[in-house]
């Protein structure tokens, strides 16, 4: 049975969602962005106090509703909604900036969660997991390295020194880094064993001597003298030195530390496409929006057939990546596993969000035109996101290359020399069936 409807009492949820997105969260957004008042002065302290204080409350209306940390299982204080409503839920999140913050699962610490809560001891998940869940700590994930980005070429490595690990090397884009509370590490701890068994995961308090923030690296769009304030968002560049932790501080057994960090990234890509929804759907509301209201020659854009292509191809392309996404969610559901199906159509979806957000959000800025150029419309910041989609959590050729892996599982190849569909030979066969068929009915 197909069924494109949620229950009503869920369908509520989701309203009460884009409602609140829209009149709290939006506008919050947007006054984070400036940071001052309409005439130009800087927050005063009691003035960023009473913003904390708003946001509390925002976040306790979002408990009140059952939906504080909406990712979640029952077993880790969750609603257990599954797959399919989180997407209906991280849509209308996707819209905003703060949305994820104010609900409890805002990355790296959702993965992360899952990560602790899957692999990690009593001992772990009282002191790591808890204050994660309820949002009094945040954490962050420290795996690329600034010369690598695939797990074969990891260098940082941990080696044991009686009952402690010491770690030494340096990772970078661990997004949050400089402000998070504990860090959970990539380390190399069997470099000669085969790639999948090389690696182990450590959790880190980030104040434990010899971790150092080089830099905090921004991305596109933020001034680069912003890399060397190490605090406040970012993707810290990390030094581990000597990093001296307790046996109790590797996470999962030893040696299963990629075969873990795909369980993390897998349910994170599903998350990014859902917010990618999110994020196009603002693009293509824009868009149509401006081709209503903006003339050129005396026309409305919206009258012309380019426009309108534009606004016809954007609409088809979300719709598609929206029912992709959406499928993924109910094949997860259904399995309850990272199956090769699963597998195959997470990377499908990694895929097309970059490139769905890069077409919708590059039209919408087009017919915007210069305003579409400025850093007056949402469409900037949205632009400047717009690549991280093809490179964060593995890139898009890695993912073409694997989900072809996986694809071509399903086939065998013809051992003749002309393949399988060659029409001659079809028809050959074809021609053998039917002089038969002819054959037994003349008789
Ligand atoms: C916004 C953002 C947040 C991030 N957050 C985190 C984080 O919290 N923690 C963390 O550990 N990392 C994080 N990353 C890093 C991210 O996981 C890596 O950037 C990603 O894995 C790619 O690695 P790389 O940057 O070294 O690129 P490279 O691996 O050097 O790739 C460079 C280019 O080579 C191409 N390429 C590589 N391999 C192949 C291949 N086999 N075939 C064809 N082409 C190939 C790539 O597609 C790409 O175009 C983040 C990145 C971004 C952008």
């Amino acid at each position: 049975m197909i069924d494109f409807d949620v229950e009503p009492e869920f369908q509520k949820k989701v309203d009460w969602v884009e409602k609140f997105a829209k009149e709290e969260i939006e506008p919050l957004d947007s006054f984070l962005s400036i940071g001052r008042s309409k005439d130009g002065e800087r927050i005063s302290s009691d003035g960023w106090q009473a913003i904390r204080v708003f946001i509390d409350d925002l976040k306790q209306q979002v408990r009140d509703q059952g939906l504080w940390g909406f990712h979640l299982g029952p077993d880790l204080g969750g609603p257990g909604l599954g797959q399919v409503k989180l997407c209906l839920l991280n849509e209308k999140l996707g819209r905003t900036r703060m949305g994820p913050t104010i609900f409890g699962c805002q990355a790296p610490d959702t993965g992360n969660m899952e990560l602790i809560a899957h692999n990690g001891t009593d001992e772990q998940k009282e002191k790591y997991l808890q204050p994660l869940l309820s949002g009094e700590k945040h954490s962050a994930y420290s795996m690329t390295e600034p010369h690598a980005g695939e797990p074969g070429e990891f260098i940082c490595s941990a080696q044991r020194d009686g009952d402690e690990w010491v770690i030494n090397g340096e990772k970078w884009f661990t997004s949050n880094g400089a402000d998070a509370d504990f860090l959970i590490v990539m380390a190399v701890t069997a470099p000669d064993k085969p790639l999948l068994e090389r690696a182990s995961m450590f959790i880190i308090d980030r104040d434990t001597p010899g971790v150092e923030i080089i830099r905090n690296v921004h991305t596109l769009g933020t001034p680069l003298r912003e890399n060397y304030k190490l605090t406040g968002g970012g993707h810290a560049y990390i030094r581990y030195d000597n990093v001296r932790v307790p046996r109790g501080a590797l996470l999962g057994e030893e040696g299963a530390g990629f075969v873990g960090s795909q369980t993390r990234l897998s349910g994170g890509r599903v998350h990014h496409a859902m917010r990618a929804v999110g994020v196009c759907s603002k693009a293509l509301d824009m868009m149509c929006e401006r081709a209503l209201s903006r003339k050129a020659k005396g026309e409305l854009l919206s009258n012309l057939q380019m426009v309108q292509q534009d606004i016809a191809d954007s609409y088809i392309q979300l719709k598609q990546f929206r029912l992709h996404v959406l499928y993924t969610a109910w094949l997860i559901d259904k399995t309850k596993a990272y199956t090769r199906e699963v597998r195959m159509e997470i990377a499908s979806i990694k895929i097309s969000a970059a490139k769905v957000n890069h077409d919708i959000i590059y039209r919408a800025i087009h017919l915007h035109g210069a305003l579409g150029m400025s850093n007056e419309t949402p469409l900037g910041e949205m632009w400047m996101a717009a690549p991280q989609m093809g490179i964060m959590d593995g890139t898009t050729e890695v993912h073409k290359a694997n989900l072809a892996k996986l694809l071509l599982r399903d086939y065998d190849a013809c051992d003749d020399l002309f393949p399988t569909y060659h029409l001659p030979k079809l028809i050959a066969k074809a021609q053998d069936k039917f002089e038969k068929v002819i054959e037994e009915y003349v008789a």
